[in-house]
């Protein structure tokens, strides 16, 4: 049996930043790390940006305070017992602790098809297993055009590789994007080389001949389609890991219900990260945040608040992305179903979109402009009403 101080549950960014963040308070309590991949803990968002473009391998190594550390990776918990503070792991090992932190991330869904053959590209792993795959092939299909889909094609187009985008919607990032950003985005893709089949979906994949067979169909159409590709890469989305929260009875409601100390509804065990639902008084409402910003700002947080110091977690987490030599840094609530205002500096290729929902500014897409995230944040913030007048011009490049 392990006895640690503090135990933390899932060795990503998230288990990275609390590890600092417990250091911050306490230099030697014991920290156990139990981590389901073979990896310690990796910045994650280079898998699908910089590692395609200049960005060396060892630069996603997340740099460790290896004092009272003890790693276990390779190894998925099973089981979690609140009134015995101990947690069994799928090698029968036993650990206890005083303080548990669940930052147990995500789980990539799945298609009722393919197998193995579809790469659902979320580790490391898969980014080494996709990497081979472009040693020789020549031609990829990539399921969805969320923020993996867009991002991945991108990747594999500036590396000389033909990219089929297969995705539900009219448009790359519809959910999001205002539908001329998302349209423009549609035709910046096909300029790249980009096939898209848009309003398509994927209903079969397997290997023919050496090749991956995908069957395609679109709309309403039952006629399907085949393509032959030498790999498929899907991003279609990510379902929270909250079972072993759920099964120890601790309070699920979209994520693991934390306060604004992180706890959760069982008072040594807190949870941060892609798996942590949480209030957000900016907005106003309970969110659950998939992005690097979420997790190294709540994992630090969480791990301040495991080992004793009073916190109140109000971030309002910023998000990013690289698409070609686009890109952009948003906040809040960036969804194309809320109202929407348009402050470009140069239409389509620089500007503001404000997402608004009754006189208040929910969400800032600050598209190809760096550094205004605070401002954006303010806005938010800001009890309004605030009307057009009010925001267009307010931030710049
Ligand atoms: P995502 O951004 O939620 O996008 C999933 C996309 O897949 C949606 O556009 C969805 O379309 C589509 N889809 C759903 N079912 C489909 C199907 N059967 N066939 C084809 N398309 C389908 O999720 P993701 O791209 O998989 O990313 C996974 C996670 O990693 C997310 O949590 C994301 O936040 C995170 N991530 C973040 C970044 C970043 O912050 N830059 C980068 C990479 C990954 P509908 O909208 O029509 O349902």
């Amino acid at each position: 049996m392990r006895l640690y101080k503090y135990l933390i549950i899932g060795a990503g960014m998230t288990a990275a930043a609390a590890i600092a963040g417990i250091r911050e308070v306490d230099n030697a309590g014991a920290i156990g790390l139990i981590g389901a991949e073979a990896h310690p803990p990796y910045d994650r968002p280079p898998l699908s940006k910089g590692l395609w473009k200049d960005k060396p391998q060892s630069s996603i190594w997340r740099s460790l305070d290896k004092t009272a550390l003890t790693l276990h990776l390779g190894r998925t918990v099973r089981t979690l017992n609140p009134e015995k503070k101990s947690v069994v792991d799928d090698q029968g090992g036993i650990y206890t602790y005083d303080k548990l932190l669940l930052a147990t991330g995500g789980t990539p869904r799945r298609l009722p098809f393919g197998e193995d053959h579809i790469i659902y590209f979320r580790t490391l792993d898969d980014y080494t297993k996709l990497r081979e795959l472009t040693r020789n092939g020549n031609h990829f299909a990539v399921i969805g055009a969320g923020f993996i889909g867009s991002e991945i094609a991108a990747a594999l187009a500036m590396n000389g590789k033909k990219v089929t985008l297969i995705f539900p919607d009219k448009a790359i990032g519809s959910r999001m994007y205002p539908p001329e950003l998302a349209e423009f985005l549609n035709d910046f893709y096909r300029e790249k080389g980009i096939t898209l089949l848009t309003e398509s979906k994927v209903s079969g994949c397997d290997m023919q001949h050496g090749k991956l067979a995908v069957k395609v169909s679109r709309g309403s159409n039952s006629n399907e389609r085949q393509i032959s590709v030498d790999g498929v890469i899907a991003g279609i989305g990510v379902e929270p890991n909250v079972s072993l929260a759920a099964v120890a009875g601790l309070k699920i409601d979209n994520g693991i219900r934390v306060d604004a100390s992180l706890r959760t509804s069982s008072p040594d065990i807190y949870a941060a990260g892609d798996a942590a639902s949480f209030y957000s008084p900016a907005l106003d409402t309970w969110l659950r945040v998939e992005h690097e910003d979420n997790a190294n700002t709540m994992g630090g947080f969480a791990g301040v608040a495991m080992a004793g110091r009073t916190v109140a977690y109000s971030h309002l987490p910023f998000f990013y992305s690289d698409l070609f030599d686009m890109g952009y840094e948003a906040v809040g609530e960036v969804d194309s179903r809320l109202e929407m205002l348009l402050d470009w500096k140069v239409p389509l290729k620089q500007g503001v979109v404000y997402y608004r929902k009754a006189g208040r500014v929910r969400g800032v897409l600050l598209w190809n402009i760096f550094g205004q995230v605070d401002a954006a944040r303010a806005l938010i913030a800001a009890p309004g009403p605030l009307t057009a007048a009010d925001l267009v011009g307010r931030i710049s490049p």
